[in-house]
């Protein structure tokens, strides 16, 4: 008998529970078919993790469903992730497991609650927040039946990309992990700098670092994420593949080298940087990556820089299609075509170059310095909260640890939707306002 057979009654009754408790799904729900669990594509990739980390394994996937089932580990493993999740989630919220005998945070803010910047409940407090804003209703009333998770104010904490103060939306990835949508990217950090910068953003509460091996400055990173004491977990890791690493088998040894000077057992995605065309390598590189994805020590892959003819090649060669690309985007320059084929595909948008790399004059354009006037905001903040509720993934590079704390206090404004389109309008749709290398001729 398969060993979810055997723990059928208690595993559906725990999932169950969970699903009740609303901290475990989002969007879809999830049912019990059968001797196997199906979880809507759109289900928060908490919910993901928290299966896979209990010993679920994917059986199979389709466009709207994902199909678990339970491997050999069974309820205890279950139990143990969700009393994990339980701490980290209460140390997370500030939640103290003294105090909850005096005071029912289903029933009144928790005293904490005050230094939000959301309300807890009532007028002003928003039914969506981010693009991930599916909040859970709180309970009219206790649920005895919930058990464990009646007594935390999770409904206020289902960003796990909070940082200190801020909700970082988490994007959820085709692979089923989430990315944190504002990370610190390190392009021309200079090495001896990065661990100190590095850590500046973690202690900031940034949660998700982009840099590249071609960067020079994976040891800083990886020293930085050590020293800061967070958990790995909870930092998302980029870093990428060089040009010269595409071809055979030479991927595999970039990723170790990759692994070694990052310190970490783990990256949480790899991109292939360019895919250099005139090498020819790219499609051999992508298919390594799709190999790594299969182990353990690449969470999700996706590319960089590839347009839409590189796209189809790797999809009509493969199969497969990446989670994310990370390409050049700013408002002079928004590659329009590229990222409506990748948004028709679920493939994530990666916004390189957010700011312009300050080429250009783009905090002086009319459309972005007038709605920062209006807002009372910088314009590096709007020109970053306009990428944002586009859908973009940023992650804006600074060494100053002002900038890095002006560039992630950007989720308590919104542009109106005149602004948005007075900030779209900056893309004169004639390539002109690329401010980087084409990816057709960098090789
Ligand atoms: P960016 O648009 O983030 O611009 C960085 C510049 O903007 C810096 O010089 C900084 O001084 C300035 N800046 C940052 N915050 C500011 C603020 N609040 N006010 C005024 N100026 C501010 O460009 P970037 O660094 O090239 O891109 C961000 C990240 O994207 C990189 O660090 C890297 O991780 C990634 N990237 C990837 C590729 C690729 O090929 N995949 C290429 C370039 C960059």
């Amino acid at each position: 008998m398969h060993p979810f057979e055997a723990m059928a009654e208690p595993v559906r009754r725990r999932i169950v529970e969970l699903l009740a408790s609303g901290e475990m799904t989002s969007g879809q729900i999830a049912e019990v078919v059968g001797s196997e669990y199906r979880v809507g594509r759109t289900a928060s990739c908490k919910h993901l993790r928290v299966l896979r980390n209990a010993g679920f394994v994917d059986v199979r996937a389709d466009l709207s469903w994902r199909w678990y089932r339970l491997a050999d580990r069974g309820i205890d493993a279950l139990e143990r992730e969700v009393v994990d999740l339980r701490v980290k989630w209460a140390r997370r919220s500030g939640w103290d497991a003294e105090s909850t005998e005096k005071f029912d945070p289903l029933a009144a803010p928790p005293p904490y609650a005050a230094s939000w910047s959301v309300p807890f409940r009532g007028p002003g407090r928003p039914a969506r927040r981010g693009l991930r804003g599916r909040q859970t209703d709180i309970p009219a009333a206790p649920d005895p039946e919930q058990g464990l998770y009646q007594i935390l104010p999770m409904p206020m904490r289902l960003y796990a990309g909070e940082m200190a103060g801020y909700n970082v939306p988490l994007i959820p990835l085709s692979s089923g992990y989430d990315i944190p949508q504002l990370g610190y990217g390190v392009f021309k950090v200079p090495p001896a700098d990065t661990e100190r910068v590095v850590l500046d953003a973690l202690e900031l509460g940034y949660r998700h670092i982009d840099t590249a091996a071609i960067y020079g400055n994976e040891e800083g990173v990886g020293a930085a994420i050590a020293g800061s004491g967070i958990p790995r977990d909870e930092i998302f890791l980029t870093t990428k593949l060089w040009n010269d690493r595409q071809a055979g088998d030479e991927p595999h040894a970039a990723l170790e080298e990759s692994l070694r000077k990052l310190g970490v057992d783990y990256v949480d995605l790899y991109l292939v940087h360019w895919p250099a065309p005139a090498n020819a390598n790219f499609v051999n590189a992508w298919k390594k990556l799709v190999a790594m994805s299969e182990g353990g020590a690449v969470r999700s892959i996706g590319v960089s820089n590839f347009l839409i003819e590189h796209l189809e090649q790797i999809e009509s060669e493969t199969g497969v299609l990446p989670a994310v690309n990370q390409i050049e985007l700013h408002p002079a320059y928004q590659q329009r075509d590229v990222v409506a084929w990748c948004e028709a595909r679920g493939i994530r948008i990666e916004a390189w170059g957010p700011l312009g790399q300050g080429k250009y004059d783009l905090f002086g354009a009319p459309a972005v310095h007038d709605a920062a006037t209006a807002h009372e905001r910088t314009p590096a903040q709007v020109v970053l909260r306009w990428h944002i509720q586009k859908g973009n993934i940023v992650f804006p590079k600074s060494v100053k640890t002002e900038r890095l704390r002006e560039n992630a206090d950007i989720f308590d404004f919104s542009l109106s939707d005149a602004e948005m389109a007075g900030i779209d309008a900056l893309d004169p749709g004639d390539e002109s306002g690329r401010v980087g290398a084409h990816p057709s001729t960098l090789n």
